[in-house]
């Protein structure tokens, strides 16, 4: 019979004392194999438990923060339903703007466009996120968009609308828009009347104001005087020239302060009221024209004394 028999030998370091251990081959296999085997369960068993309380501590972590961002993402889309009832407040508001500049209003469709496209891309996060339940980001960011795309409109429009206010406050100064004189009452209305000299019916191209002779009369708006001098029935008189087609009469006149060429600002003095021409007690004779054609002069002054007087005092 073979002896199927290992040694183990163990010997000191001073190599004075040896010891002998005798095994047999398969209780040596054995022991190792046993060893290797309770080694690897040991082993995995430990390094399970290490990754799963990682791996929990990870997902408790996840949760808390996707917990978080759905909270983040309902206080966004409040604060989203806020900004979009003030943009629908600022849209109004620049409509009635609009409306009071001689805009026309944005239409609807111009506002819409846009709106709902790039669909594709949001769904897609919404997929990936889980939050589609909870919180429809996809529609969140949709609005967003709507409400970046209305903000710019409205910002274009906010600049249209002073473009327009500035080239309008400029064309303003043009305008008749004062009475000529500051006391007097209309003695004779614009249109058909009965004249006072010729006696037959005659179209009065102008107002009358009976006041004083030296009454101060006023440039009713900024201009360039065209002409002064004597011209027939009306008498002394100022013609003003304005810009954008407006002209502006004075008749009848007992003095004229202004030469020919000057530039005149809206309520400044141009003369004195007079008797001069076909003309029966002092009054003034006023006249506003466009572009050749005469016009109702009681349309471009204010009745308002107070707010005249401020007017002239501005200037004189
Ligand atoms: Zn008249």
């Amino acid at each position: 019979m073979i002896k199927d028999e290992s040694r183990l030998i163990f010997i000191s370091k001073d190599h004075r004392k040896i010891k002998e251990v005798k095994i047999s081959r398969w209780k040596l296999i054995l022991s190792i194999s046993t060893f290797l085997i309770v080694f690897l369960v040991v082993g995995k068993f430990g390094l399970d438990m290490i990754v799963n309380s990682s791996l929990n501590s990870e997902m408790k972590r996840l949760l808390r923060t996707n917990m978080m961002l759905q909270n983040r993402l309902q206080e966004m889309s409040h604060k989203i339903k806020t900004l979009n009832g003030q943009i629908a407040k600022i849209a109004t508001e620049d409509d009635q703007l609009r409306t009071v500049m001689g805009l026309p209003k944005l239409d609807s469709d111009t506002r819409q466009v846009g709106i709902g496209g790039s669909d594709y891309n949001y769904k897609f996060l919404d997929q990936v996120s889980g939050f589609e339940a909870k919180v429809d980001l996809s529609k969140q960011l949709r609005t967003i968009s709507q409400l970046e795309r209305e903000i710019k409109l409205e910002k274009q429009s906010y600049q249209s609308l002073l473009q327009t206010f500035y080239k309008k406050q400029d064309s303003l100064k043009y305008l008749p828009a004062l009475r000529p004189v500051l006391r007097g009452v209309v003695s004779s209305p614009f249109g058909m009347r009965f004249h006072p000299i010729y006696k037959v019916m005659r179209f009065h191209e102008g107002v009358d104001f009976s006041t004083h002779r030296g009454t101060p009369v006023y440039a009713t708006a900024d201009g360039i005087v065209k002409f002064t001098g004597y011209n027939g029935g009306y008498g002394k008189m100022i013609i003003l020239n304005h810009k954008y087609g407006f002209e502006t009469r004075y008749g009848h006149l007992s003095k004229i302060v202004v030469r020919r060429g000057q530039f005149v600002k809206r309520g400044e003095k141009i003369g004195e009221v007079g008797n001069t021409g076909l003309s029966t007690a002092p009054h003034l004779h006023y006249e506003v024209l466009f572009r050749g054609k005469h016009l109702n002069p009681a349309h471009y002054f204010f009745d308002d004394q107070i707010l005249n007087q401020q007017v002239v005092a501005k200037v004189n």
